[in-house]
């Protein structure tokens, strides 16, 4: 064991019996994505540098600290990809895809972040995230939180997770807010952290968002952003509140919420449990109107969210009886060489026959009783036994491995149509 190499701090595997629950919930997340007509797009692993540099800001944690950057063998500056939505705007940039066109569209895959890795924390992390183009609200907003909540009812964790939402305006107020918040901490500098000493100076919105306890007095007696606010994002914001009222969905309003880059304007949200300890945040988005010019574009509108699949993951493994789907329905137990190769062709015709079904068939040959054994093991619901007395009549036995009961000598064909009978 000793020379054994091991997984790179942070990054972990997903180990075959946990795949199937993330495939359901993959599969849940694509039809609800499709049920309101967004499209996937595939994306790159590695970008340059420097669209994360522009596009999250400088002065963010993400590329502050938290990204894998490396010199590729040209010299030029890559990094793994620490979240989706500056690599989606560039390639729609790129690719043409915001010409006076509207874009719902969904991305899927792995991250990469330089964090100390905990629980609902890690270095290699999935997310899937949704990017619009092209919508100014505040329609668009309420839609993508009404998929969201769909999305956890289908889950069956809707009561888990609660819908907090803010507003940040636009630039211009926040400006002028930036200036009231940096004149109510220098009030008392002494009351501010290391880190948000060096935020008044580099972000002072950043400082709301700390995680420190000491200082959730002072920022909590911090003036108030919904305050600075003029009538457009005002109203926007009060139009999304109203058409939520409407539609019967719950939400917070955490005025706090400023979430962690750089380029958001007017909504954001997060959707946050308290069943998960510390990492509670599950999904969150905003809108970032202003993103497509800086990296760019025409000035257009976007707003988009992510999600990290983890944590959701580890919330719905909290729902009692969340039944994953059978990994083999039927396993084929063969004993000797000639029962070997006429199941094998025989296991191909079931196939052909009903493609959905799972079926293993024992390799590497075997007692009768050790292959039942297996058989019963994998998870099977029922078994199909071809042994010397099978062969000789040109039978197949079939035998319910979960209900107590006769083991029935059928034909080829009889036992195609019991199985089509039982599993299709
Ligand atoms: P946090 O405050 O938890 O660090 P964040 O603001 O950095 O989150 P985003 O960049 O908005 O997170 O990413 C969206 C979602 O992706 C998060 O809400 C979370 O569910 C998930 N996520 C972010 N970082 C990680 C990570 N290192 N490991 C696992 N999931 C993560
Ligand atoms: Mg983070």
């Amino acid at each position: 064991m000793a020379n054994i190499i091991q997984a790179v701090r942070g990054m972990r595997e997903v180990l075959p019996d946990k795949t199937a629950l993330w495939q359901r919930v993959e599969k849940v997340a694509r039809e609800v994505l499709g049920a309101y007509g967004y499209q996937e797009i595939r994306l790159p692993l590695l970008e340059k540098t420097e669209l994360f540099k522009r596009s999250i800001g400088e002065v963010t944690d993400i590329v502050e600290k938290e990204m894998y950057t490396f010199e590729d063998r040209n010299g030029e500056s890559l990094t793994l990809r620490p979240e989706g939505t500056a690599g989606c705007l560039r390639a729609c940039l790129e690719q043409g895809l915001l010409h006076n066109q509207q874009q719902r569209l969904w991305y899927y895959g792995p991250m990469f972040r330089h964090e100390r890795p905990q629980k609902g924390r890690y270095r290699q992390f999935y997310q899937l995230g949704l990017e619009t183009y092209g919508m100014a609200g505040p329609d668009i907003d309420t839609e993508i939180l009404l998929l969201t909540d769909r999305l956890w009812k289908r889950l069956g964790i809707r009561d888990k997770l609660e819908l907090q939402l803010n507003s940040l305006g636009s630039i211009e107020e926040r400006l002028v807010y930036r200036e009231q918040l940096v004149a109510y901490f220098s009030k008392q500098p002494e009351l501010l952290d290391e880190d948000s000493q060096r935020r008044l100076l580099t972000n002072p919105l950043r400082i709301l968002d700390t995680k420190n306890p000491e200082m959730q007095v002072l920022v909590a007696n911090a003036p108030e952003l919904m305050d600075a606010l003029g009538t457009e994002s005002r109203e926007h914001f009060l139009a999304i509140t109203a058409q939520l009222d409407d539609l019967g969905i719950a939400y917070r309003i955490n005025t706090r919420l400023v979430r962690g880059l750089d380029y958001y304007s007017k909504t954001v949200f997060e959707w946050v449990t308290t069943e998960l300890g510390a990492q509670g945040t599950v999904c969150a988005g905003g809108r970032y109107d202003g993103l497509i010019a800086q990296l760019g574009g025409k000035p257009n509108h976007a707003i988009g969210f992510a999600m990290g699949m983890e944590r959701l993951l580890s919330l719905v493994e909290l729902v009692p009886n969340v039944s994953a789907e059978a990994v083999v329905d039927v396993a084929m137990i063969l004993v000797g060489a000639a029962a070997e190769s006429v199941g094998f062709r025989f296991a191909e015709a079931i196939r052909d026959t009903i493609p959905g079904l799972k079926l293993l068939v024992n390799c590497g040959g075997g007692s009768l009783k050790s292959q039942f054994k297996k058989a019963d093991k994998s998870g099977a619901r029922c078994a199909l036994i071809i042994g010397e007395d099978e062969l000789a009549q040109n039978h197949v036995s079939i035998k319910d491995l979960r209900i107590e009961t006769a083991q029935q000598s059928c034909s080829q064909a009889e036992t195609l149509a019991y199985l089509k009978n039982h599993f299709s």
